[in-house]
This record gives C-alpha cells, structure tokens and sequence, in this order.
C-alpha cells in the first residue's frame, strides 16, 4: 500500500543510482567514496541485480570466475575465494553480497522500491526521481544501472492464464527450491538460460520436453574446480590480470588469434578447433580472428560443432533438429555443461517448434500444430528484451519533456554517445547503455569502466563548478554511425538474434553494441575525457551553455 508519509516526502541527494547489481553497487561505492549524498534504488530485496533473479537451476557465468569480479579493490580481489572455472549463480550472489557487507552499501540502498519515473527540471537543473510508492527524490545526477538484459521476456502465448500446472521464467526464479522430482515438465527456449538449466532438470523431472525454435551452437564449458595454488597464482598476479583484462578486447586474457581460419589447411584447422574443444569455453571463438567476420570462415567453425553434435547425440534424427545453421557466434556464444548429451537421455524429448509451431497453452500443458503435450510445469528460457527494455520501463525525461522512449522512437533510432549519454537529457549517465561494448565480453570489466568514467566527469563537472554535462546531438549521431558501420562489417547483423532486437515482437530491429572491443572504447571514452569532454557540452551554474 502506498505510504502518505512517502507521498509528502522529497529527499534531496546529489546522485541516485537506479539498481545494486554489479554496476549499482560499484557506482554507490565511488560517490560515497567522492562525498556525495547518494543513494541506490533496487526493485529486488536484496543485491545482485540479474544475480538476484537468475537463480533457475544450472545458472552459471560463463566468464572464467577470476576475471568475472570487481578489480578496483586488490584488498577485495585478495579476500574471496573462487571455487570453480565458471561461477555458479549462488556463488555470484554471496560475492555481490561480501562487497556490499565488505564497504557497508546497505545502509544506502533502498530495496524492493520500483523507480517510476525520472524528470530533468532544465530551470534547476535537477532531475525529480520518483519511486512506485510514491516518493519524490530531487538529484543533481541520475545514473542508470539496470542491466542490459533485466527486463524477462514472456511470450504473449494464447491460454497462459487457463494453464493448471506451474510456471517460471528463468529471469525471475523463486528463491525457494523448485522441485521437478515426478513432473513433466516442459521448457521453451535454447538460449544461453535454456541450455545451462536443461541438463540440470533432465536429472531431476520424470519427464522434460525441450520446445525449441532455433537450435544452438554450444561448446563444453569443462567446467571445474579451481585448486588452491592457481588461486594464490591470480591473487599474486592481480595487477597483471587487471591491466590485461582492462585493455583487452572482450574482458579476458586470452588475446584472440590474429590468423584467417581460412589461412590454415583443413587438418590444421580441424587440430585447432579440437584443442579448442578440449579446452573449452570460449577458446574456440577465439582460434581465429574472422570468424565473426568473414562467411566461409565462419562456416569452418559452425561446420566442426554441427559434426560435434553428430558425434554426441545417438539418434541421428535428433541431432538433425539440434544442428544449427546461423553464424556461429552471432547468436550469444554458448558454454555447456553435457547440453548435447542430455538428449541421449530416455526421459528428454525435443520438439521443433519451428515446424509446428505453439499454438497455445492449455490447462493441461502445450499444443502445437501437430500434437499436444501433457504437463505439470512450464520453463520459460525465453530471454529479454535486451538493452532498452529496462529503460523503457521508467517513464525517463529530459529536457523539453521529452521522453527517452520517444527520443529513441521506441527503440528503433536509439542514439547515444559513447553509450554513456544521450542528447537532451543532462546528467543521465547509463551504465554500460546501448551502444557501449557491454555485452560483448566479460561485464564486470565493461561496468568498472564506465562506473569510473562518470565519477571522473562528476568529479569534473564539480571542479569547474559546472552545472550539468551534455551530450552534443552531432557527436551522438556520428558515434552511432560509427556503431552501426562497425557492426555492418561483421556477421552479429545477418543473423536474429536478442542483439539485433528481433526477440521481441514489434521491436524496431538494430544492432545497437558497439562491436570494437572494450580496450578501443576505453582508449575513445579516455580521449574525450582528455579533451576536456570532447563531444559534450556544459550548462554553468547561472545556467548558460558553454
Ligand atoms: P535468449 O538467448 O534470447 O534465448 C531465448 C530462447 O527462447 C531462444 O531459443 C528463442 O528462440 C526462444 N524463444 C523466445 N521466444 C520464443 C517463442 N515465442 N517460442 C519459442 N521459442 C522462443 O535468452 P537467454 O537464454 O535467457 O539468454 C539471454 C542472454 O542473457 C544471453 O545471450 C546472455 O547474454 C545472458 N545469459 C548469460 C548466461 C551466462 O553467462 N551463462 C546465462 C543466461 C543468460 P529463437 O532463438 O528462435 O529466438
């Protein structure tokens, strides 16, 4: 029930941080740190921001776990512990947890409070942030950290409402255990949610139907635990890890090959790729440099994990319908722990909802256009919508009135500079926004990235006793282009995918990630700032625009 007290009530702050995931808690962390009255807004009740929801069962990162973590803090980095190669999400959770005990962030973040709305008040140059229950917060910055893929997609599917079984979709998984023990339960999707929770079910429920529409490329994640020696190694080598990572194109060590695959005969590839295999994880995407760029040799990766799945799966007919033709590695690369192997299993079905596809829910499970089937629980693995869906649920404005949602014509003209900013709306900063390299490596490396950009143009803006920073309507176009002449030279934009927005029925469709890696935008985002933040402009504090 709304409060009337919180109805009354306008709390005046310098920065409000929307969300207490990994960017949330970093940025909360560096405006206190810097002296400014802060505080977080987090809809969950506790933590973790996509870490909190994503508790569905075999949820895991597929970023190696030493390298998936905060590097501002070495005094951190050496306190926690990793046990395993890929973190599983419980184990993620307790560590956003130990950050947010370890610098006392709790006592500034507000959970289970929705924000509603977020107004520019261009004559006080503040902007009014309003919560779902009704309270008012006045703050000179507002910064945005809610995740590029927060906001469940849940197919608008005939019946939902008249189905007698259970429901979940995996982006908002109870805390409570759900248990599958004699159900038949029935999952929809492949993605990267989908083929980490399949395997896990398989072993729990009487019977699991996997309903898929496009099948997916994956490739062992060899997941294993860590010993205690290679630990010690990586807490001693902090400050090497950190400098690679920071520079690096996707967050992680490893640099990508430099050679065409097309380079190398058809047995010396044939002996990279299996290496690769063997090794697992994202080694294969990374064994040569045009895979996500050139079409053949794009077809010489997609083409040895097809014979994979044919190796695998016993029953040809299956392994058929599991075999991808997209460009490997357009759709998210995926990692897996036995995904294939799961459908040798005498308790594990597939069905090809490309061919006949769903054409309700009943009360008693799914039908499609050729059959029906029975089921006590349906899985939703059916993803998000990606990279604006979050924004677009705060009713967010900016000068003029304008709405973001407007501005972006609902998505299909997003335009930011840097992916940091947007034109028209002042001192909105969007942690690892659309248009900035996010999702396209390993996140924590992206998030401290942008985290500490902001605070040094805060600390800026303070300094020169600036009102508020802009971004130009002209840098934005032309950092667009170049976002979108950057995609256009790779394959990410001939395949439908989350990126590209068809997921979601109705959404404009656009790549909107910048695809040059994360050490080329780190240099870009360093040089505006060096050039006295080249590209933005300022409003003083007798409000003029300098
Ligand atoms: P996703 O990659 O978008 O996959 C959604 C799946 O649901 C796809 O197989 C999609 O089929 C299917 N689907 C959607 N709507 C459908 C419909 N109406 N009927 C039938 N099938 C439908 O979503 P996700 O698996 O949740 O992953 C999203 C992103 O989250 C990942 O790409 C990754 O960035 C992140 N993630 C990461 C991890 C990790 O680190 N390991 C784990 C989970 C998620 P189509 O392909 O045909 O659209």
């Amino acid at each position: 029930m709304p409060s009337t007290k919180k109805e009354n009530q306008v709390t005046t702050l310098d920065a409000v941080v929307i969300g207490a995931g990994f960017s949330g808690l970093y940025m909360l962390y560096r405006l206190r740190e810097a002296g400014l009255s802060t505080r977080a807004y987090e809809a969950a009740g506790g933590v973790g921001g996509v870490w909190y929801w994503n508790h569905y069962p075999g949820a895991r990162c597929d970023s190696e776990s030493i390298y998936y973590n905060y590097t501002f803090s070495e005094e951190l980095y050496k306190e926690w512990s990793w046990t395993s190669r890929y973190p599983e999400q419980p184990e993620i959770l307790r560590y956003l947890n130990f950050v947010a005990d370890k610098f006392d962030l709790r006592k500034d973040i507000q959970f289970q409070t929705r924000i509603k709305s977020a107004h520019y008040d261009e004559s006080s140059n503040r902007w009014m942030i309003r919560t779902e229950d009704g309270e008012s917060i006045s703050a000179t910055y507002f910064i945005t950290g809610v995740g590029c893929i927060s906001t469940a997609n849940i197919p608008n599917m005939k019946g939902l409402d008249n189905f007698k079984g259970d429901w979940y979709h995996t982006g908002h998984w109870p805390h409570e255990k759900v248990d599958f023990t004699g159900k038949r339960v029935g999952i929809i999707g492949t993605g990267s949610s989908g083929v980490q929770a399949i395997p896990v079910i398989a072993k729990e429920a009487a019977h699991l139907t996997v309903f898929q529409r496009t099948p997916q490329y994956t490739v062992p994640a060899r997941n294993h635990p860590y010993t205690k020696e290679y630990i010690q190694q990586a807490k001693e080598n902090f400050h090497e890890i950190k400098k690679t990572i920071r520079a690096s194109l996707a967050g992680l060590p490893t640099p990508p090959s430099d050679r065409s695959a097309l380079e190398d005969s058809p047995e010396v590839r044939q002996q990279v790729f299996e290496e690769a295999w063997k090794e697992g994880g994202p080694a294969i995407l990374f064994s040569y440099a045009d895979l996500l760029a050139n079409e053949d040799a794009n077809e010489t990766v997609s083409a040895f994990i097809r014979s994979k799945i044919h190796e695998i799966v016993e029953d040809p007919e299956t392994a058929e319908k599991l075999s991808p033709t997209y460009y490997y590695g357009t759709k998210r690369a995926i990692i897996d722990t036995d995904y294939f192997e799961t459908y040798n299993r005498p308790n594990v079905s597939l069905v090809d909802v490309k061919k006949a596809p769903i054409q309700e829910i009943t009360a008693q499970g799914i039908r499609t256009t050729d059959a029906e089937y029975d089921l006590d629980v349906i899985v939703f693995a059916t993803g998000y919508d990606g990279m604006t869906g979050s924004l677009f649920k705060m009713d967010i404005r900016g000068k003029d009135d304008v709405s973001l949602k407007d501005k972006w014509e609902n998505g299909s003209a997003v335009s930011t500079y840097l992916g940091i900013a947007t034109a028209g709306f002042p001192n909105m900063f969007m942690i690892t926004g659309p248009e900035s390299p996010s999702v396209l490596g390993n996140m924590p490396v992206a998030i401290e990235q942008h985290v500490e950009w902001v605070m040094d143009c805060i600390q800026y803006l303070r300094k020169h006793d600036m009102a508020a920073i802009e971004a130009n309507a002209d840098a934005e176009q032309a950092w667009s282009k170049h976002c979108r002449e950057l995609a256009d030279m790779t394959l990410y934009t001939k395949t439908e995918s989350w990126y590209t927005g068809a997921n979601i029925e109705g959404k404009a469709r656009g790549f909107q990630i910048y695809v040059g890696g994360y050490g080329p935008y780190r240099d870009r985002c360093t040089e505006v700032a060096a050039k006295g933040y080249e590209g933005f402009s300022f409003i003083t504090a007798a409000n003029t625009v300098v």
